[in-house]
This record gives C-alpha cells, structure tokens and sequence, in this order.
C-alpha cells in the first residue's frame, strides 16, 4: 500500500472546510470493500446530513478530487489509494421512511433494508432489492437490478448534488438509465430515492424474497471476497459463458481467482492486491476476445491509483 505523506495531507486538510461530519485521514476503505483489497482513501468525509454535504461540497476547491462510494460492493479501489476526498453516505443518508404508496430511501440505505422496511409496511415491488448487497446510491449509479427488476423500473424521483452543491431533483427519464448504467453527470453524488411501493400480500413477499436468497445461494459466490459480475453482458452472449468458453474458469493470478461457481465473478482468496485483481481481469478480457472476437466491459468500477502512479 503507497503511503501517502502526513504534510501532504496537511495541505489537503488546511484548504477544507470545517465539517460536523466525520472526517478521517489516510483511511482503510478497502476493509469496507467486499474484495477487501486496495489502499487508503486520502481523506474519507461521512456527512452528518445534507445540509453538511452541502457546504462542504460548496466550499471545497474544485481541484480537489471527490470520489463517492457506498459499501463497495461493485468497486476494486487500486492498491496505491484514492487521492483527494472519499465521500461516503452514513447517518442521516441510512433513513427509510414511507408516504402512502411511495417509498423514500436515502442513498446510504443498503437495498437489503429498503426491500425489509417494504415487506414490514407490506408493500410489494422491491424484493429484488434483497439481492443486492450495495446501497441506494450505489443502485441508481449502476442501475442495479435481478431477476428481471432493476432500480429503473420502481424509481418515481431521486436527488442528487453536484460537486458545486446545487441540488437536482430528477425523475428516471432525465437519468437515461440503461443495463448498469445511468448517464446521470458524473460529478453527481446521489441522496435520496423515491420509489413505488404498492401495497402487496405479505406472505407471497415473503416467498419472493426467500426464492431471492435460495438463488443467489446456489448461483453466487456470495460467501466469497468478490466484487460481484465483472463484466457486463454482451449482446451476443452472457459474459460468464463467453469466459467458460475462453478456458478461463478457475483461471489465477497470485491469489485472485475466477470464481470456479460463476465464473464472471473474480474471488481475492485471501492475499490477492488489487493488481492481481485487476490483471486477472485483463488477461480474462484478453483471452476471451481472442476465441470469440467479444471484447468484454467492465461492470466493477475500478477507482484509484495503482502503486506505480501513487509512488510517481
Ligand atoms: C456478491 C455480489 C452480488 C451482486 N449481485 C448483484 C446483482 O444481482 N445485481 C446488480 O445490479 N449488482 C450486483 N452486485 C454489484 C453491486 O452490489 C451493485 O452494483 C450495487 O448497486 C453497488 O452499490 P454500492 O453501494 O456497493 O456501490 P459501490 O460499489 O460503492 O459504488 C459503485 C458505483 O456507484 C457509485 N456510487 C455509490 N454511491 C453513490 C452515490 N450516492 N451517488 C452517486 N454515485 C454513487 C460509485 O462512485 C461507483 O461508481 C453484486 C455484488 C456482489 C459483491
């Protein structure tokens, strides 16, 4: 992991604004992150609510760098770090609340808690939301979806600030959502989401979220340091049968794997870097384009410095 400097940070931090969130240095993301590789985040920034966001947002320098995460479960953090701020969305953000046939979630909210706060109200729709392990923020960025749902598709509105701190109210049409991907600026932090909730029959809920876990148990490495799918499907095949094809299942670069259960999704077996994630992936993309011609994308977001570029 490339340290970065203590007088550095002192420079960063003297050109911050004063905050009443939490504010930390040279912090360890990659313990947040489901791979659970990568260096530290320069300085990581929890808001205590909107307002402190805001300012915050407003007042630093556009020079400096903002990058947001949720709980990383779609992101490999590079091992030489994330320079400048890492947002993250805690307190206030976590907030579920519900309005007649609509509910609002704050970007912080991890789906899992949005798809029980809707069965507890029982209202139906957001099951598939149990099947996905990141927050709100991070399922409107990638337009996160399963089992023929995605967040498109339940979204009525959500809020986002810009790196400015202007905030923006946008229903789904504006955010030109497509197969995990939205086209929502890429300076845009996401807080909040309101999205349908009918009212709805809680036992067969109940059933729905149940067939949820049943299938990802069976059909996902879920117990694994994964980052979930790493690439995204193609239009001419699914991107883990494209890599069964290419030979690649099982395939390993130090100790990062491609997972020997579905082999879209890469595994850290213990002491892998997030180079040894990211070449296994490269070599995956490699050998894939040449038996089938399919240059496969990325779905991991990859964010940060290698080591080489930290240490430069
Ligand atoms: C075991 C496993 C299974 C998975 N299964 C699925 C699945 O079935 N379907 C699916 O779609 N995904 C799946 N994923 C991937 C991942 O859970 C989703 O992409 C999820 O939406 C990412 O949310 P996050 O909060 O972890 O975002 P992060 O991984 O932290 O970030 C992902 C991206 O979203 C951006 N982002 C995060 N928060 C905000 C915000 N508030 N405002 C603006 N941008 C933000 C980040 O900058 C980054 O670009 C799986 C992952 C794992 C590990």
């Amino acid at each position: 992991m490339a340290p970065i400097t203590r007088r550095k940070h002192q420079d960063l931090f003297e050109r911050l604004p004063s905050v009443r969130g939490e504010m930390k240095f040279n912090e360890n993301i990659a313990r947040y992150a489901w791979l659970r590789v990568g260096g530290p985040a320069e300085i990581l920034f929890r808001p205590a609510d909107l307002e402190d966001l805001q300012d915050f947002l407003h007042k630093t320098p556009t020079d400096i760098p903002v990058t947001v995460i949720g709980v990383a479960s779609n992101l490999l953090i590079r091992d030489g770090g994330v320079p400048g701020i890492v947002i993250q969305l805690r307190n206030e953000f976590n907030k579920i609340t519900i309005d007649k046939d609509t509910i609002k979630a704050g970007a912080g909210a991890l789906d899992i808690n949005v798809s029980r706060f809707a069965l507890a109200n029982e209202r139906s729709g957001l099951e598939f939301l149990s099947g996905i392990p990141g927050t709100i923020g991070g399922a409107l960025r990638m337009n996160a979806g399963a089992y023929d749902r995605e967040i498109a598709h339940v979204l009525i509105t959500a809020e986002a600030i810009d790196r400015d701190g202007n905030i923006h109210t946008v229903g789904v049409d504006e955010l030109g959502f497509s197969y995990r991907n939205s086209k929502a600026p890429t300076d845009w932090i996401f807080t909040s989401a309101t999205l349908y909730a009918e009212p709805g029959d809680k036992d067969s809920i109940i059933r729905k979220m149940d067939e949820i876990t049943a299938a990802r148990e069976t059909s996902q490495p879920i117990r694994s340091r994964t980052g979930g799918s790493t690439f995204k499907n193609t239009a001419e095949g699914k991107a883990w049968e494209l890599i069964d094809d290419a030979g690649c299942r099982g395939l390993r670069v130090g100790d990062a794997q491609v997972s020997q259960h579905h082999c879209n999704f890469l595994i850290n077996l213990g002491h892998a870097s997030a180079n040894d994630i990211e070449r296994l992936g490269t070599e995956v993309r490699r050998r894939v384009h040449e038996k089938s011609g399919i240059m496969l994308q990325w779905e991991i977001d990859r964010i940060g410095l290698t080591e080489k570029e930290a240490a430069s």
